[in-house]
């Protein structure tokens, strides 16, 4: 993983890891070996479904997630996915699709072939795709399968399901050894040696490093963290970040970004997704949100410009300019898919909305366009600066349709110009 930007704190110490190309042409995704930190969802639809798992793998392309996952859980999910691709391109969504497979994926490749043909990527589990004397025979069967059709595999263990026959081997050794680790240890280390044999495994059979991504999530953020640390120093695969089960609104977001947040500063992660449990009705398309500002707030990567906003205290009695720094914010989201073609470089913008004078004035001129409203007991004046200087000051019960106007000039003046001149 490499910064497309350089970090706070310097170039990633973790550089080489391999390059995988997920899905064919322009449409295509580079994961790894130093391009951007890619963001990545899942869908949660029943893939059976093919007009609602349409509009949300579009949902989610269009709201800015570069790889989509969907559950292929039976035959009927595995016969709606090359129907699913059709629909996709037909409506001009080009987003690589990745198949999520359990228990009996190996199955699924071989009877649909026309599946194992459309997914640009497959997601299998190295604890359940088989048990006892069935486990390496059915793991075999989908690594020849994805070696055929020339597509990727991340091979995800996962705390949840972890490989009990591995678990119990060193268990047992640990028990036996003289100095022994306690279970959690023990049980981070199964998750570790899971991903790397089954990768070793992947590799014999004839799956070239260039086409395996490795994860194993954990849902506990100490866990998550130490358990990447130690995939990260023992192999070079690339490695798709996630903190498992994160949870449901603040919780899963505060610890999905604890953890990646740390790691992501180690240099350690080519890809990420942010497992969020949407509210019953509530839009799935957050968890592409929360991973773009996630990487967009550490400086890695730019999104979507930014409004600076100050949180507000005693001293501004209104709720103007909480309104005004939420409208702002909302314009320049909706403002984006368009913006992003007449005014390329726009994610760039940094724009400030200040509560009152103490410190509004002094962030308003960091930012390229800023206004300081008036707190309490001030005039009721909203000066505004343009890259630094002041250039105007708004009065009156319009200042936030006033301001919106100033911002869409200032755009179309600083990235309208930088494309006329390309
Ligand atoms: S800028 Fe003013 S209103 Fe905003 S938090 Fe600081 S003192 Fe309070």
């Amino acid at each position: 993983m490499t910064a497309l930007l350089a970090g706070p704190f310097g170039p990633s110490p973790r550089c080489g890891t391999q390059s995988v190309t997920i899905g064919a042409g322009a449409g295509s995704v580079k994961v790894g070996g130093g391009a951007p930190v890619v963001v990545q969802s899942m869908t949660n639809t029943d893939t059976a479904d093919v007009e609602a798992t349409v509009r949300q793998v579009a949902a989610l392309a269009r709201a800015g997630s570069e790889l989509v996952r969907v559950t292929v859980d039976r035959s009927e999910s595995a016969a709606a996915v090359p129907h699913i691709r059709d629909r996709l391109a037909a409506t001009g969504v080009v987003v690589p699709l990745i198949g999520d497979f359990h228990y009996i994926g190996h199955k699924l490749l071989a009877e649909h072939p026309a599946c194992a043909e459309a997914l640009d990527k497959y997601r299998i589990n190295p604890g359940n795709v088989g048990f006892k004397n069935k486990r390496d025979l059915q793991f075999g069967q989908i690594v020849e399968i994805a070696a055929r059709h020339g597509k990727p595999v991340r091979i995800g263990a996962n705390w949840g399901s972890l490989d009990q026959e591995l678990l119990t081997h060193l268990m047992d050794e640990n028990a036996a050894s003289s100095a022994p680790l306690d279970t959690r240890a023990v049980t981070r280390e199964a998750m570790v040696q899971s991903a790397l044999l089954s990768a070793g495994r992947a590799e014999a059979i004839g799956l070239p490093r260039s086409r395996i991504v490795l994860s194993a999530k954990v849902s506990a953020v100490q866990d998550l963290i130490t358990v990447y640390r130690m995939l990260a120093e023992r192999s070079d695969y690339a490695l798709h970040l996630g903190l498992t089960e994160a949870g449901m609104g603040s919780k899963g977001i505060v610890a999905s970004s604890a953890a990646l947040g740390v790691l992501l500063q180690q240099g350690i992660g080519d890809t990420i997704r942010i497992s969020l449990t949407p509210e019953p009705g509530g839009d799935r398309t957050k968890e592409v949100q929360v991973a773009q500002e996630l990487l967009q707030t550490m400086g890695f990567r730019i999104f979507t410009p930014q409004v600076a906003a100050c949180p507000g205290c005693g001293r501004t009695t209104s709720t103007v300019f909480q309104e005004l720094a939420r409208d702002i914010q909302t314009h320049l989201s909706t403002s984006m898919p368009e913006w992003r073609r007449r005014y390329p470089g726009v994610e760039r913008l940094n724009v400030a909305v200040m509560g009152c004078i103490v410190n509004g004035p002094g962030e308003s001129k960091h930012a390229d366009i800023g206004i300081s409203l008036p707190g309490t007991g001030e005039a009721p004046a909203a000066p505004v600066f343009v890259d630094g200087v002041k250039t105007v000051t708004l009065r009156g019960p319009h200042i936030a349709d006033e301001f919106k106007t100033l911002v869409e000039a200032y755009i179309a003046r600083r990235f309208g110009v930088e494309r006329a001149a390309e």
